[in-house]
């Protein structure tokens, strides 16, 4: 895989995600999935992703679908059973869970206060271990705490 391959793949798996975040909401037919995705998101997406992920969804039971009419044409409108919604709502969890970790910088504690330490915080080695600590202050109650000086 090319690296511009390997992003596709990615978008379409968030393209996937938001899908299910639509279908979260309530029944849809296929054409508002592709309007709404076009207004939230600001890009195209292609029917070719749509309709395909809509039926591998309905083959495993998450998703269902009814014909109703509209205007002189009957539509599906598509609706994620009791399944898929426990499905989607473990999905947004679990995707939002690795959007903060991905966010958050590496945080140590301060071992002396507990305090979250951004970058620049102070390390010492204290009997043997290595500790962080926010500040050199820190460092220094910490020690008088345990009675080294
Ligand atoms: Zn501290």
């Amino acid at each position: 895989m090319t690296e511009s391959d390997e992003i596709n793949a990615m978008v379409s798996d968030f393209s996937r995600v938001y899908i299910l975040t639509i279908l979260h909401e309530g029944p849809v037919h296929g054409y508002e999935i592709i309007s709404k995705f076009k207004k939230v998101i600001g890009k195209d997406i292609s029917p070719s992703l749509v309709y395909p992920f809509l039926k591998k969804l309905e083959e495993k039971g998450l998703v269902t679908y009814s014909l109703k009419p509209v205007g002189a044409k009957k539509r599906k409108v598509f609706e994620l059973t009791q399944e898929g919604k426990e499905f989607s709502e473990r999905l947004f969890k679990r995707f939002s869970e690795l959007i903060s970790v991905a966010l958050e910088p590496s945080l140590e504690i301060c071992a002396h206060c507990g305090c979250k330490v951004y970058e620049g915080g102070y390390v010492e080695r204290i009997k043997g271990r290595e500790l962080s600590f926010c500040c050199v202050h820190c460092a220094a109650s910490y020690k008088l705490s345990l009675g080294i000086k």
